[in-house]
């Protein structure tokens, strides 16, 4: 057996060394020498197998193929950045002028760049800043605004995100109150004014994002809301700024403040195809007292952040809005087509319609027709191992592609054909 010291002497695994740091490339050639141990490979291929057994990164996060035709899945990363945006996250993720002033060579104001184009995304907005995620919005809102006292809100607005994660049990831990008003399925706009007093901080509007009631229901619209004696926040969750007539029931932000609110929350990397981040647009004074708070200084985000936010807002039409807005027609043709040349290597697949959704991130019951490969469910786990996670659907995967970027079909196609080889080996074997 090889010594471990005379494997990682293989220039190979010196290079390595240096772009993923020695322990990882140590551990991959303990790993290698395992296998020669058992007899599952000859001593003299020790550093051969080290070599194909490292990792392609110093992290353990993934790249993925998103064929769930779940357009925001937040277990697998919600929105991908664009191209534009990648690349000014890599652009400053080395020192950066995020707080500093090359024209003056004094201090500068953080994030400067990323404001300007979310006010100018937004112009109804008079202010905005940007903390780490929707929830820390909320956190700072309830915070600054309430500061232990009451926030009024609707019953049926009381809603559970996923995993879990609840916006009333998030907003009682900052020590607010919570005024309930109304019920499950009915809140008037007189239910709010009804329990307004010297105690109320503020009245919260929550989109339910991920559910919908029908029925006998009744909800107070913000414009009702917004002339009652008190500061109006809304949470629209998903974060478009402006209308998308492709989801008519999904908020705005340049519509909620049109009718009136104070402030807006919402997250980064929702429908606005950004990075996580929470976004607080409205009314200048009641943006200054959220900047202000000694907590926003716990919720700000870092360059990263900044860089992808701006190239998100000013650059090209980032993924998720590509994949919302693709045709259907498109969709089938690259279905055919992936469908063709793998049939060509004598796999059994089809092109099938299916059915997108958005996701958690937002616009439930809102159906988009799409298109997927439809391949045998025994490639479901060859395929997850390859990073690629598509749909099970009586017992078929479908691999839809309205969220798969077009440049990721090639990829696509090379996965599935190296999980035919799994697949086939297993049914062999
Ligand atoms: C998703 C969502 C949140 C949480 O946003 P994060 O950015 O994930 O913290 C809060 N409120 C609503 C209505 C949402 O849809």
């Amino acid at each position: 057996m090889p010594r471990t010291d005379a494997v990682l002497a293989d220039p190979r695994l010196g290079t390595a060394a240096e772009r993923l740091g020695r322990a990882l490339v140590k551990a991959a050639v303990v790993r290698a020498q395992e296998r020669a141990r058992s007899g599952e490979i000859p001593p003299a291929a020790v550093a051969d197998a080290a070599v194909a057994g490292l990792p392609e990164h110093a992290t353990t996060l993934r790249p993925v193929v998103n064929a769930t035709g779940v357009l925001l899945h937040t277990n697998l990363g919600r929105a991908p950045l664009s191209p534009a945006a990648r690349e000014a996250v890599a652009a400053v993720s080395g020192c950066a002028d995020v707080e500093y002033d090359l024209a003056t060579g004094r201090r500068g104001a953080r994030g400067r760049g990323a404001l300007e184009a979310l006010r100018a995304a937004c112009p109804a907005a008079e202010d905005a800043i940007v903390v780490n995620n929707n929830a820390a919005a909320l956190v700072l809102a309830a915070t600054a605004l309430a500061g232990g006292r009451e926030i009024v809100l609707s019953r049926g607005e009381m809603v559970e995100i996923g995993d879990g994660f609840r916006i009333p049990e998030l907003l009682a831990a900052t020590g607010a109150r919570l005024r309930e008003v109304g019920t499950t399925n009915r809140t008037t706009a007189a239910d709010y004014a009804a329990a307004l007093g010297p105690e109320t901080g503020f009245v919260l509007k929550v989109h339910p994002s991920n559910f919908r009631i029908e029925g006998f229901t009744a909800e107070a619209a913000v414009a009702e809301l917004a002339p009652l004696d008190a500061p109006l926040v809304v949470d629209i969750g998903s974060g478009l700024l402006a209308h998308e007539p492709l989801l008519p029931d999904e908020p705005d932000a340049a519509g909620v403040l049109a009718a009136g609110a104070d402030l807006v929350t919402a997250s980064g990397d929702k429908l606005l195809g950004g990075p996580q981040a929470g976004l607080i647009l409205g009314r200048a004074e009641a943006v200054r007292r959220l900047r202000r708070h000694p907590l926003y200084r716990a919720l700000r985000v870092d360059k990263l952040t900044l860089a992808a936010l701006e190239a998100t807002l000013r650059g090209p039409e980032p993924p998720v809005a590509r994949a919302l807005h693709a045709d259907v027609a498109g969709l089938r043709e690259r279905a055919e087509r992936l469908v063709k040349e793998l049939s060509a290597h004598g796999l059994a697949v089809d092109a099938v319609d299916s059915e997108a959704t958005v996701g958690g991130g937002g616009a439930p019951g809102v159906v988009l027709p799409s298109a997927a490969v439809a391949l045998p469910g025994g490639y479901e786990r060859p395929l997850r191992e390859r990073r690629v996670v598509g749909r099970l659907e009586h017992g078929r995967l479908l691999l839809d592609l309205r969220a798969v970027p077009p440049a990721e079909d090639a990829l696509l196609e090379r996965t599935v054909l190296a999980a035919a080889g799994a697949v086939a080996a297993r049914e062999e074997g």
